[in-house]
C-alpha cells in the first residue's frame, strides 16, 4: 500500500499510460528501473523526466516501498541520463514535486532534470 498522502497508485496516471507504451514519449534512456524522456512542456531547453518503472506515486512511497535495487537503480539513471544529456560541466538542476503544495500534477514519482540555460534561483519568491 502507498503510504503517502497522495492516495493509492492509479494505473491510469499518465506515466503509466507512457510505460505500458499506450502513450508515446521522447524517450531518452531506458532500463529496468527506470525511464527517461523530454517532458511534454518544457520549461528549460533541456526538461527530462525520469521516472521509476514499478509503480509508485511519491518519494515517501518509493523510498518505503521500492527494493534497494530499484532506489540505486533510479537514482544512478537519474545520474547517468544528466551526464549523457551533456549537463554535467555546465550544470543542471533535478526537482521532484510532492503532493499539493510543490504542484505535483502527475502521481507516479519523477525527477525533472532542467538544463540548458542558467537557471536562476532555487524557487519562485
Ligand atoms: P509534476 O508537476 O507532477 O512534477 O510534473 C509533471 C510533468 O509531466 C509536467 O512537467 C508535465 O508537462 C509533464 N507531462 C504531463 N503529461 C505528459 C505527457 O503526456 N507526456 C510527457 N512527456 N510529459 C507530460
Amino acid at each position: 500500500m502507498p503510504v503517502s498522502g497522495l492516495g493509492d497508485y492509479d494505473n491510469a496516471n499518465i506515466f503509466a499510460r507512457i510505460l505500458r507504451g499506450e502513450v508515446p514519449c521522447r524517450e531518452v534512456f531506458r532500463d529496468r528501473f527506470a525511464l527517461a524522456f523530454h517532458d511534454i512542456q518544457p520549461r528549460a531547453p533541456v526538461h527530462v523526466l525520469v521516472i521509476p518503472t514499478g509503480r509508485y506515486v511519491s518519494m515517501a512511497d518509493f523510498s518505503a516501498r521500492a527494493s534497494q535495487e530499484e532506489i540505486a537503480g533510479f537514482f544512478k539513471a537519474v545520474g547517468s541520463v544528466a551526464k549523457a544529456l551533456g549537463l554535467e560541466e555546465p550544470g543542471y538542476r533535478i526537482l521532484a514535486n510532492m503532493g499539493g503544495h510543490a504542484h505535483q500534477e502527475v502521481p507516479h514519482f519523477h525527477v525533472h532534470i532542467f538544463g540548458g540555460r542558467p537557471l536562476g534561483a532555487m524557487l519562485v519568491e
